[in-house]
């Protein structure tokens, strides 16, 4: 028997249209409801089965939810909120996936005046670096982990809740604080993904980009693989997460300059220990991801 009758997804892009056809796998809910601005993406979702079917206007998309995920780029999530005021049921429990979670809080308490009890902040550590429902698949969220940052008000029913309907994804779910959260994205998600877009966009100032494009092999096309992410929701994350992003660049750019430091002096014992140590590292926490 399904958990919930009805799951309100906001946003079926990659993200949203993945938990959903997660969850209807699942049988985690009666019927799923799809809302966005785009009518020709949202039927493209209901022809690929991921929503029974969809609303264009937010308040009646909302109005029957038991849960309501929104899952739009961080810059729309207040505008979203706002337009969910006054038309929740009582017991509708609401949660976002955006990737920085302060943001998504102030933008809860300027819609509704106080981060409402029933709302839980989330995040998917799961994604790829193509968009739009067609992008979206059921296993996307399998043997990933998925954050909550729940408030001290946060009704502990409605993280229940929202802990079980990930789970019923396949993924493993973490609770911790919102500034938690988003220095740890700062530091594993935020500052991979501009590296590789400030590294890609350096190489195509080169005069000689053309040729340098065409011999690129399998390190830059690993390393570079995130700068295909979607440009606006990169530009939201940056925005939202300014203050741990910037601080992570200044790490950086300390521990840059240590390297050329090393290769400028031609001090090959630094280098090979700093590398020894980040291969060590990296071999004993992420290799059996791959
Ligand atoms: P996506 O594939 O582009 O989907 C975004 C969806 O939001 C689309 O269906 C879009 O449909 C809708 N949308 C865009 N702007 C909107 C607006 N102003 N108002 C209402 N709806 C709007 O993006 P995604 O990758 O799923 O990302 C969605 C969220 O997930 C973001 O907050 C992101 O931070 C988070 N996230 C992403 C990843 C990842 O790797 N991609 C991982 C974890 C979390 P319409 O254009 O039809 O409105």
């Amino acid at each position: 028997m399904p958990v919930i009758q009805q799951l309100t997804v906001i946003g079926v892009g990659l993200i949203g249209g993945s938990l959903a056809r997660a969850l209807r796998r699942a049988n985690f809910c009666q019927r799923v409801v799809g809302c966005g601005r785009s009518e020709s993406e949202l039927n493209k979702a209901v022809a690929l089965d991921v929503i029974d079917h969809y609303e264009l206007d937010i308040a009646n998309a909302v109005t029957n939810a038991d849960i309501v995920v929104l899952a739009v780029p961080l810059g729309a999530m207040e505008n979203v909120l706002r337009n969910m005021v006054g038309h929740l049921k009582p017991s509708a429990v609401v949660t976002d996936v955006g990737s920085a979670k302060e943001s998504v809080v102030l933008a809860a308490r300027r819609a509704f005046g106080a981060v409402p009890n029933q709302f839980v902040p989330g995040h998917p550590i799961a994604g790829t670096e193509n968009s739009g429902v067609e992008a979206s698949f059921a296993e996307l969220f399998q043997q990933r982990r998925v954050i909550l940052t729940p408030l001290p008000e946060t009704n502990a029913d409605a993280t229940a809740l929202v802990r079980k309907m990930w789970l019923a994804t396949g993924a493993t779910v973490d609770e911790m604080s919102v500034a938690q959260h988003d220095a740890m994205l700062a530091a594993t998600s935020h500052l991979p993904h501009l590296l590789a877009y400030t590294l890609v966009d350096t190489l195509l100032q080169a005069d000689s980009s053309e040729q340098i494009f065409r011999f690129a092999a399998g390190g830059f096309r690993d390393f570079t693989r995130i700068a295909s992410s979607d440009p606006v929701m990169w530009r939201d994350i940056c925005l939202a997460n300014r203050e741990a992003i910037v601080a992570m660049l200044e790490r950086f750019r300390q521990q840059l300059d240590v390297v050329q430091n090393a290769i400028e002096q031609g001090d090959g014992f630094s280098l090979k220990e700093m590398f020894v140590r980040a291969k060590s590292a990296r071999d004993r926490n992420l290799r059996t991801l791959q």
